[in-house]
């Protein structure tokens, strides 16, 4: 299936001009706000294929780029994801690169500049990205699970879409599409999601991100009846402390 993304700003169209002159994108944003299924929507638009990488602080540059393993007494080389997408000229997607360890910025520098190689010192290849090739990363820069930024020298590297929560009427329009609810009951979730944004003062590392008013709406679509739908997508799912619990089920039973 074709993967579906509406537009919420001038996304399409900076990243196509983008890829038309080689240059890395960055998307940055906050999680669950259409980044990932803005990317699948693109090398779909533009006819290449995808590999995508979630990073994590385990991630390093060895996950990324290969290793060598030993298959049946021998010791064979096996391409990671980056160095299979620069074989290949595809699009990949590196999801969360902030949270990778240290050396995984190193060796994509030289992929991220005019060079488009990839070094691999323990085979001693030098890779020049085959035609196509393109590097999206994410970022979330309200998310800093161990402090960690990106580098003003790397963000240099990149060009930069900024991801936020769609306004109410796209936000419905998408909800309703991914879920199939009937748009009355979009509109009440989405409405809730922004009232839940706006609450500042409440301890919420997340907030109710698009992502999670579809799961919300889908298992309304599935039977479930909206307060627990919400209860266990949003509520339980953005905050364990008792007294925000109350606080956001408060909320959702004001408008199911
Ligand atoms: P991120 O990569 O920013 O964490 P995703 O791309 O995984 O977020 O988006 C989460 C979900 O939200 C998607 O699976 C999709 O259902 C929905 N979504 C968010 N924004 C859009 C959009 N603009 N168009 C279509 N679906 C969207």
């Amino acid at each position: 299936m074709k993967p579906w993304y509406r537009p919420v700003g001038h996304e399409v169209t900076v990243f196509a001009s983008a890829y038309k002159q080689a240059l890395p994108v960055l998307l940055k944003g906050p999680t669950g706000s259409g980044k990932s299924r803005f990317v699948e929507y693109m090398a779909d638009q533009l006819d290449r294929p995808l590999i995508q990488v979630a990073c994590n602080e385990d991630t390093s540059a060895s996950d990324l780029i290969g290793r060598f393993l030993i298959k049946g007494g021998e010791t064979v080389w096996v391409d990671g994801p980056v160095t299979r997408a620069v074989r290949a000229g595809s699009f990949l997607y590196l999801d969360e690169v902030a949270e990778a360890r240290e050396d995984v910025m190193v060796v994509l520098h030289s992929l991220s500049d005019f060079r488009r190689t990839l070094y691999i010192d323990k085979t001693g290849e030098s890779l020049n990205a085959a035609p196509g090739f393109q590097m999206t990363m994410s970022f979330n820069p309200g998310y800093q699970s161990r402090l960690k930024e990106m580098k003003p020298s790397t963000r240099q590297r990149f060009v930069t879409i900024a991801f936020d929560f769609p306004t109410l009427d796209i936000e419905v329009e998408i909800v309703s599409k991914e879920s199939g609810v009937d748009l009355s009951i979009a509109k009440k979730l989405c409405a809730l999601g922004e009232q839940i944004r706006k609450l500042t003062e409440l301890p919420l590392k997340e907030t109710a991100s698009t992502r999670l008013l579809v799961y919300a709406a889908k298992l309304i679509q599935a039977g479930l009846h909206p307060r627990l739908a919400c209860d266990s997508s949003i509520v339980q799912t953005i905050t364990d402390d008792a007294e925000t619990v109350t606080a956001l089920r408060d909320l959702v039973e004001l408008r199911f």
